[in-house]
This record gives C-alpha cells, structure tokens and sequence, in this order.
C-alpha cells in the first residue's frame, strides 16, 4: 500500500509543473545554431525565447551576424554540462525540445540576447522568464551590441521589405519585384527595419 502510494506521488510529481521543473545534467554535443544545439542523447534543444539571426536563408544568405551568433553558442555550451528548464509547452513541431538552457550560474538564453547575438522572441506560450529575456534585449540595444551596432545613414528615400522573410531592400533592388504584393511593407529608414528585427538584403546591401 505505502509503496504503492509513492509511486502514485511521483508519479504527480514528475507530471506536474512542479515536475518539469527539476533539474537534469545534460551536455552539448553538436551547435547547429545559434539558439539550437544537439545533446549526447541525440536529442535537439531549442532555446525559449531567442531568436538568432537565421544561417540559411533562401533569400541574401546569411543574415547580418548569423555567424557570429552560431560562435558565441559554441563558446557558451559546447560540451558542457547544461541545465535544462522547461516551460509550459515543451517540444515543437519538429520535436525539438524546448529549454531555458544554463551553464553553471549563467542564463545562455539571456546571455545571447544581453550580447546582441539574438532578439528576444516572447510571444508564448512558454513565458516563465519573459521579463528577464526583454530586459537583457533593452540592455542591448541600448549598448548598440551585436545586431544593434550596425548603423548606417540613410542612402534610400524609402525601403521595401518582405514580411515573410524579415528581409528589406532598397527599392531598386531585383528582389523587389519578387516579393507578393500583401508581404511588403515599406519603411521610411533603415533602422525602423531594424528595430523591429528585419535585415538587410545581402544583395543590394542597403
Ligand atoms: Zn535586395
């Protein structure tokens, strides 16, 4: 009886948000992105809440500090042991899990974003740190790190970008043409674009 009711009570706990809450080793094998990696189990994690500059991008390539965001998860995580929290929705559609990933005291999460690596991308439903994630993005922009230090003047009257890839370009670029009436929005200077996390075109470099 007695033994039947611990197992009853572990049971709740390890399906309760209590539950998800407790804490497991896990060490980093492979860096796919700057907010995806691969565990010695083979399973991927994908960070909460932070949005790298994307490596493969069909259209301009590698957005403004893909790279350098893929480096500093390296040197962050790579094969060391990690903390992993979970949150209220834990894999996506891929099957990926979805973590708030630590390194003995430091939020790599948080980390990437404070540094200007990442946007903070908070739109739920995993939200448990929420606050901590827009305040290390203020913090960055603030300081004009990473994907907020480029500036640039205003060459373009205007700029046109495409919704669907958060790309913007200059309004004679040959990409133009190719973007669907209903995806482009028009931005009045570059750092409006920006700020809202589009980048420029690798092509017409605007
Ligand atoms: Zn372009």
């Amino acid at each position: 009886m007695l033994r039947r009711y611990i197992v009853l009570v572990l049971l709740a706990l390890l399906t309760s948000p209590l539950g998800t809450a407790l804490a497991k080793d896990y060490v980093v094998r492979k860096i796919i992105d700057g907010h995806t990696v691969q565990l010695e189990s083979g399973e991927t994690v994908r960070y909460i809440g932070v949005a790298t500059p994307e490596l493969n991008r069909k259209e301009g390539g590698a957005e403004f500090y893909a790279r350098q965001a893929v480096g500093y998860n390296k040197r962050l995580v790579f094969m060391k042991k990690v903390r992993l929290e979970f949150d209220t929705k834990k894999k996506d559609e891929k099957g990926n899990l979805l973590a708030y990933v630590f390194v003995k005291k430091t939020f790599v999460n948080a980390e990437l974003i404070r540094n200007g690596y990442a946007r903070a991308d908070v739109s739920g439903p995993n939200v448990k740190h929420r606050n901590t994630l827009l305040e290390a993005e203020r913090r960055a922009k603030a300081d004009d790190r990473g994907i907020w230090s480029e500036k640039k003047e205003d060459t373009e009257k205007h700029y046109v970008g495409n919704k669907r890839t958060s790309t913007f370009h200059r309004p004679t670029c040959k990409m133009v043409e190719k973007i669907p009436e209903k995806s482009r929005i028009i931005f009045h200077n570059r750092s409006d674009a920006i700020k809202i996390g589009y980048v420029p075109c690798k092509i017409c470099k605007p």
